[in-house]
């Protein structure tokens, strides 16, 4: 097949005569470059193209002595067609020999169909669960394909739109250049099928190999020596972590493998590991929840902070200490998480003030004063409060989560009644997990766009009564707002990562930075505290796991609180770019 660029697919009459004129002169007609289109050679006088709205048909030659109504038929099965086929080409009832003429995709024979579309998307490719298709345009000011004209494309009708789009779990129909979508293998037209390329699928993707047994598709993981199920396959390939879901499924996949004794797995053994435990960035490459997880990864990179803020002048932070009151969090034995986070957070705050210009705000209190406790192992309280105006004495943990983004959203509007840019406002919850003791380290919290849909707001006196409640009772954010959010955020969970490693501080092995929460085998969530939270730039941040020994030591020592509050005012400052040397943020928080 010969591929060549020339003329739009649709082009107007005018510029066919030019051309016509043009080729009866016998002059080399070329086109301009902007605008020019895709078209591809199948047969002697016969050829696919593609016109710069997307929009394909057949371009063909009349044979000798063929009429309208014959190429009518030729093409497209009958002669109902003919009108239309003499309208896309100008409204001559009479065929000029050598000349081609467009016959638009919708009403070809589906055999003609299948080739004209086969032939414009060489990109594309046959998997197990449908063609992959890769969304062109964008480039030269082409718009981009719809997803109506995919659907009617590949499946013959545009009406299949709503399918695809709940198959490829896309958050609304919105296409973006180089996006790939799956069109489902039994909606395909049978004579595209049939002329379709199989994918050259890969048989591995890093560690892991793909294999089916009884039509159930498996990733294949060599265990290596010293490895355990439970941390190298399970934690690493799944995404979970507590200790009663990492515990659970390590059964379940041992059970699959026929593994009687987990604790003695020889080295080199095959674990066969079910698709639908997978993590998608894990899945072979032409996998819908693979795709739908690289075009929302997608859609939210290169998104960055445009602010910059030297000494963080001007910046607003807002330091959220989670649970507190009546609510300890996690806990293991006298380690509340409660009153550790709380202590980074006082420790936080003081190093911002001391060392940036930066105003801090701090979601909850307990007593008066907010200055930290100078002892390792902290004291018992239940005196935390929500600042609301009232304050809400922390009775119930679910009212005080939802009261703290009341609180940072009314934080929100009243600095950008001040300065106006709400990227000037970042919130940073900070947390202790609770999670298989084998994990450590840090871990990052960001709300994933597609799972911070629809409009939420709580209702009843406890609520009502709140300054903050009535200020924004409702929240509800669009599709791209959430998208810029979680691009700042993960750009802010970044900043903050890098310092941690930077200084030594544990940060969690497998993605250490998330979008989602998953628990108790259920499907994944986004904590209230950042689903709700108007500010763009938002980080949950989990210090360490409470059930890990050596996490449980450290956080129950000053220096290592000390050092988290420091490398978390750094990369406050290192997010606003500005050329604050880390020794000054060390230096004066020292004192
Ligand atoms: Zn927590």
């Amino acid at each position: 097949m010969m591929v060549e660029l020339s003329k739009p697919c649709r082009e107007p009459l005018r510029r066919a005569c030019v051309a016509l004129v043009a080729a009866c002169l016998g002059l080399l007609v070329t086109t301009a470059a902007a605008g020019d289109d895709l078209r591809v050679n199948l047969e002697p006088g016969l050829r696919a193209a593609a016109g710069p709205d997307g929009a394909m048909c057949l371009e063909t030659l009349p044979g000798t002595g063929e009429g309208l109504l014959a190429l009518s038929r030729r093409t497209t099965g009958g002669t109902a067609a003919a009108r239309a086929i003499r309208e896309a080409n100008g409204g001559g009832d009479i065929l000029v020999a050598g000349r081609w003429y467009r016959v638009p995709v919708e009403l070809l024979t589906p055999e003609l169909r299948a080739r004209v579309v086969g032939a414009l998307h060489l990109d594309g490719c046959l998997a197990g669960d449908g063609w992959v298709h890769e969304v062109a345009g964008g480039e030269g000011g082409r718009p981009v394909e719809s997803l109506w004209q995919v659907a009617e494309w590949f499946t013959g009708d545009g009406a299949n739109f709503a399918t695809l789009r709940a198959f490829n779990q896309m958050e609304d129909e919105g296409l973006r250049p180089h996006d790939k979508l799956v069109v489902p293998a039994g909606l395909l037209t049978p004579a595209f099928r049939a002329a379709a390329r199989p994918c050259a699928e890969p048989s591995r993707v890093g560690d892991l190999r793909y294999t089916r047994e009884d039509g159930e598709p498996y990733a294949v993981y060599r265990l290596r020596r010293g490895e355990a199920l439970y941390s190298s396959v399970v934690v690493r390939f799944t995404g979970l972590t507590t200790a009663a879901d990492v515990n659970a499924l390590a059964g379940e996949i041992a059970e699959l493998n026929g593994i009687a004794d987990v604790t003695s797995i020889p080295a080199g053994r095959d674990i066969k590991i079910p698709f639908d435990q997978l993590l998608p960035e894990y899945l072979p490459p032409n996998e819908p929840r693979r795709l739908a997880y690289e075009r929302e990864r997608a859609a939210t990179a290169g998104i960055q902070n445009p602010v910059l803020a030297r000494d963080l002048d001007g910046i607003t932070v807002i330091l959220d200490a989670g649970h507190g009151g009546k609510d300890p969090g996690n806990t293991y034995g006298e380690v509340w998480e409660s009153l550790y986070v709380y202590d980074v957070m006082l420790r936080t705050k003081r190093v911002l003030e001391a060392t940036t210009a930066a105003t801090v705000v701090p979601t909850t209190r307990d007593g008066r004063s907010f200055a930290p406790t100078e002892r390792d192992v902290l004291p018992f309280s239940r005196g935390h409060a929500v600042l609301t105006q009232p304050p809400y004495p922390i009775e119930d943990s679910v009212t005080g989560v939802h009261l703290r983004w009341y609180l940072a959203n009314s934080v929100l509007a009243h600095a950008m009644a001040h300065q106006g840019d709400p990227d000037k406002v970042v919130f940073v919850s900070l947390h202790a997990d609770s999670l298989h003791p084998s994990l450590r380290g840090a871990m990052f919290y960001v709300a994933s766009a597609s799972l911070s849909q629809g409009r939420y707001g709580k209702q009843g006196a406890v609520f009502a009564s709140r300054r903050e409640v009535r200020e924004r009772p409702v929240v509800e954010y669009t599709l791209a707002e959430r998208r810029r959010s979680e691009g700042l955020s993960r750009d802010l969970a970044e900043s903050i990562a890098g310092v941690f490693r930077q200084r030594g501080l544990a940060v969690y092995d497998e993605k250490p930075i998330r979008d989602k929460i998953i628990r108790h085998r259920r499907p994944p969530f986004v904590p209230a505290v950042l689903r709700y939270n108007a500010v763009p730039a938002k980080v949950l941040v989990e210090i360490c796991n409470l059930n890990n020994r050596q996490d449980r030591e450290l956080i129950q020592t000053r220096a290592f609180r000390q050092q988290v509050a420091e490398a978390l005012a750094q990369a406050i400052v290192d997010y606003y770019g500005t050329a604050t040397a880390p020794a000054t943020v060390q230096t004066a928080a020292a004192r």
